[in-house]
């Protein structure tokens, strides 16, 4: 092959690394000091099998087996914790398991694209509940109960799984999930929350909240380099997940043997202490959210999605940043690239009307700059 043509894929330099990121899908992923660390260390292919007994999740030296054993049981309030690639095949996994061909499951109108390819992979159908539409989006659990009815009543078949996406990925949205596991248990159905945006960067207790399981994101909010996630679940469905291979004693079907072995556990773990420890800035994270909110709404934004927000992950509608894109030079790019020459990294290139941010990473002064560009823009 051309070796001028190879040099290209070499030393490749990341350019909006050291801007300041509101970036939604980046914000809670950005790895702790520790996690550069590991990612190096670890950076070996298979360097963490060393010593492995034969399952991932059995390795002791790393400690693997502690992590998922007692550290995340403990962090998410369920009894029994597994790793997986990351959120979506966590719902893949459960809804494979649970669920039969043409088997039903429930989602919200804010669910995220993963929840419906991962229903299509199963061979499911799906049912969604509606929002409340413009501004707020909101999802009101008590519309489960009547799509329960609705199928079961018409006859038209098995409802496997009811889930819950906590928050959503385009409000940030928080539904009453503790009012979702008190129909699920009611109709005897098995109900799964999608806490994606939500576990490493809010206080969450699947057990608390009476959800028969959980899904997390490590590269979207646990500051790991990913790609992994895990579930989260009740005892009772172990077995039911988990089935050993009839050829390899210790390996599960479910997941092929083994999920993320590399970089992504070693920096999911060196990241977790910090993790730990920012759970419980979350109130202050909600104050700083509500805090831009309110100064993008004093330049004529809006903020839709709930009102007064509980999330840093925000929805905004900018009509006179539309109105302005249509005359200025840079077209529908004019947001992006003003942002871009302000080291303000997040907006999707193309975007003015309709957009979305988080408020996460960023500090309250770099986001004071945020709020000036926006100023400056509308004056
Ligand atoms: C980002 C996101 C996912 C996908 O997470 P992965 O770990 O990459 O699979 C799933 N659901 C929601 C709500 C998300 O925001």
């Amino acid at each position: 092959m051309d070796k001028d043509f190879l040099k290209k894929f070499v030393n490749i330099k990341r350019e909006t690394k050291a801007m300041i990121n509101i970036d939604p899908l980046q914000a809670g992923g950005k790895l702790t000091d520790e996690a550069r660390q590991a990612l190096v260390e670890w950076g070996d292919g298979f360097s963490v099998c060393d010593f492995c007994p034969g399952r991932l999740e059995g390795i002791k030296k790393p400690p693997i087996y502690d992590f998922v054993h007692q550290a995340l049981p403990d962090f998410i309030g369920a009894d029994v914790v597994h790793l997986t690639h990351g959120a979506r095949e966590g719902k893949f996994l459960i809804m494979h398991a649970l669920a039969q061909p043409n088997d039903f499951i429930i989602i919200d109108k804010s669910a995220h694209y993963t929840t419906y390819v991962a229903a299509e992979r199963a061979g499911l159908k799906i049912k969604v509940v509606e929002n409340s539409g413009y501004p707020e989006f909101k999802i009101n659990v008590d519309d489960y109960e009547k799509a329960i009815n609705e199928i079961q009543n018409e006859g038209k078949g098995k409802i496997a799984l009811l889930v819950l996406t906590y928050p959503d990925g385009n409000y940030g949205n928080l539904p009453d999930a503790k009012k979702l596991a008190t129909i699920s248990q009611k109709y005897k159905i098995p109900f799964l929350l999608n806490t994606a945006y939500a576990v490493g960067r809010m206080p969450i207790n699947m057990n608390e909240t009476g959800a028969d399981f959980i899904v997390a994101s490590g590269h979207k909010s646990m500051a790991s380099s990913g790609p992994i996630g895990f579930v989260g679940m009740k005892k009772e469905w172990d077995e039911v997940l988990f089935k050993k291979s009839q050829y390899f004693a210790k390996k599960e079907v479910g997941i092929l043997g083994c999920v993320s072995r590399g970089t992504a556990i070693m920096t999911l773990m060196a990241s977790f202490p910090s993790v730990v420890e920012r759970i419980k800035e979350w109130p202050k994270q909600v104050e700083k959210a509500q805090w831009f909110s309110r100064q993008l709404e004093k330049q004529g934004l809006k903020q839709l999605g709930e009102k007064p927000h509980n999330h840093d992950l925000m929805f905004f509608e900018a009509e006179k940043l539309y109105e302005i894109s249509k005359t200025h030079k840079g077209g529908a790019f004019f947001l992006y690239k003003e942002l871009k020459k302000n080291n303000i990294w997040g907006i999707k290139p193309g975007l003015t009307k309709n957009f979305k941010l988080s408020t996460f990473a960023a500090n309250k002064e770099e986001l004071q700059k945020v709020v000036d560009v926006f100023a400056s823009l509308l004056d």
